[in-house]
């Protein structure tokens, strides 16, 4: 059985921003095009192409975010592929709804018999803990396997295969635990991400979201700095790390 430990967060997707050549702007310093978009968005506000401030996309958008006029940041959308999170984190992640988009693995329809578990950060490390948690996922997997066969012969009435798995899978999935593995898709704007992080980074945020949205912070961070650069993540006093935001909820 596939335990993970930490989540696995791929950048999938980001904005290509495509400059109009009748209302060009005089950039300044290197940014990537979801940060020149929202630059863009927000000169068209006051038409300050010239840029007479004569300010760098960084510094422009630090600015934005200073003055709260966040809604520039929602035209750049960055789509994250998770994986190695659990079907209890992932509940709490769909909460955010917010300019954000989800496609989540369907236990419906997916064969869960070789799924992969999601081992709490707070389990790691404790050799008994450990394996009181590993029994207990495979007892659950294997009722999940006889469920599913089970199901498949109470309804070998049902002529269509793929209607008849779904109706055994789709029940037999009530036996799995929390710890089940899910991938999801996940699209956000900028804006949207930035208030999520700040609530899932933060010291009260359950630990195995806040490990998976330190993760995806790195990876917002690297992939457009000038939206995520107020974000400092540290090293809390309970070892995880955590983060903390300048502007809040721009
Ligand atoms: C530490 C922690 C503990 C939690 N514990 C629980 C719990 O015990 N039980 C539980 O059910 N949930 C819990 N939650 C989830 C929490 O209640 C929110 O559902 C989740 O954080 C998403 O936040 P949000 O609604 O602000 O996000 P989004 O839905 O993305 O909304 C973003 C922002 O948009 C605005 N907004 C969105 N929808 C509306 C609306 N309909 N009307 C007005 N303004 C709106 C608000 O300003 C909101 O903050 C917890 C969250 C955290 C971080």
């Amino acid at each position: 059985m596939e335990v993970f430990r930490e989540p696995r967060v791929t950048l999938i997707a980001r904005p290509e921003f495509l400059e109009p050549a009748h209302l060009p702007v005089q950039w300044k310093g290197e940014a990537s095009g979801g940060e020149r978009l929202a630059e863009f968005a927000g000169r068209v506000c006051y038409m300050s192409q010239r840029n007479p401030a004569n300010r760098t996309t960084a510094e422009y958008l630090e600015n934005i975010k200073k003055q709260g006029h966040g809604s520039v940041l929602e035209h750049a959308v960055y789509v994250l592929l998770l994986e190695g999170i659990s079907r209890s984190c992932s509940h709490e992640l769909v909460r955010h709804r917010a300019g954000f988009g989800y496609s989540q693995l369907s236990q419906r329809y997916v064969d869960e018999s070789h799924a992969a578990f999601v081992m709490p950060p707070a389990i790691q490390g404790d050799a008994g803990l450990e394996a009181e948690w590993q029994q207990q996922v495979t007892a659950a997997q294997e009722s999940y396997v006889r469920s599913v066969a089970g199901l498949m012969e109470r309804y070998a009435w049902i002529e269509d295969k793929v209607h008849r798995r779904k109706v055994a899978r789709e029940a037999a999935r009530s036996v799995l635990p929390n710890a089940t593995e899910v991938k999801i898709v996940v699209s956000g704007n900028a804006r949207a991400w930035r208030t999520m992080l700040e609530l899932r980074t933060g010291e009260g945020a359950e630990l195995e979201i806040r490990r998976v949205a330190v993760a995806a912070l790195r990876v917002l961070q690297t992939t457009a700095p000038a939206f995520f650069s107020d974000f400092e993540i540290y090293a809390a006093d309970d070892k995880h790390d955590a983060a903390r935001v300048a502007y809040h909820k721009v």
